[in-house]
């Protein structure tokens, strides 16, 4: 499968895909038109995020090495990002690291403050980590793991080819929709409650073209 390449300046956030698959409106109010609400939902999720973030939390345990806040992009996806956690562990068939002996297959592992979902955004996300990481260490990335913070329980995810080709179509999506600038149109779904940009993103009133159209007449006093 030959894929477009695109250009780093070109490069969307990598988190985006999880938004993208909830919710492509959602998505676009917060990448193309930087609209952000912070419920308390999104703000505890960064303070657990910063856990998972902290540079100096690196360990090696024997066959194990992990390291956190990891930069990654992929050319093929046009995307960037961080990984939460990047487990190594030592196998045959992976891959060799300059400052380690022997061999290590990544293992990526997405920290998530919920429980599990019902739809795929979070495997929808690690895959897209997975992808980044066979881009940068010329490697196969079978499955990685995701960690809710809820239950504490770790979901493993196999990054089947099923998966890897969503990700793959929703990032040509996104970068159709960046390049347009076009937010989609609300569609109300059961999701919009749990929605951190509900206020913002005004269901009810959605003929509006866009947010930021809403704002500025609401301002106004035209709205
Ligand atoms: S409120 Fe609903 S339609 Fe609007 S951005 Fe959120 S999930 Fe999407």
């Amino acid at each position: 499968m030959v894929k477009e390449m695109y250009r780093e300046e070109d490069y969307l956030m990598l988190s985006g895909l999880q938004h993208f698959a909830y919710c492509r409106r959602q998505w676009a109010l917060i990448h193309i038109e930087q609209q952000w609400a912070e419920n308390e939902r999104t703000i505890d999720g960064q303070l657990f995020h910063s856990v998972a973030h902290d540079k100096e939390r690196f360990e090696k345990r024997g066959g194990l090495l992990i390291t956190r806040g990891l930069h990654i992009k992929s050319a093929c996806l046009g995307m960037s990002g961080i990984c939460d956690v990047v487990e190594f562990h030592q196998c045959e068939g992976g891959i060799s690291l300059s400052v380690y002996d022997g061999l290590w297959r990544p293992f990526p592992i997405e920290y998530k403050k919920g429980l599990p979902k019902e739809n795929e955004a979070d495997e929808l996300q690690l895959c897209g980590q997975a992808i980044c990481l066979e881009e940068m260490l010329l490697c196969h990335i079978p499955c990685g793991s995701l960690f809710y913070g809820e239950n504490r329980r770790r979901k493993n995810v196999e990054f089947t080819e099923e998966l890897r080709k969503k990700v793959y179509d929703m990032a040509e999506e996104m970068h159709e929709l960046w390049k347009k600038g076009y937010t989609p149109k609300v569609r109300p779904k059961k999701g919009c409650n749990a929605c951190s940009l509900k206020e913002i993103c005004v269901p009810k009133l959605g003929r509006i073209k866009s947010v930021s159209v809403y704002i500025d007449s609401s301002l106004s006093g035209e709205g």
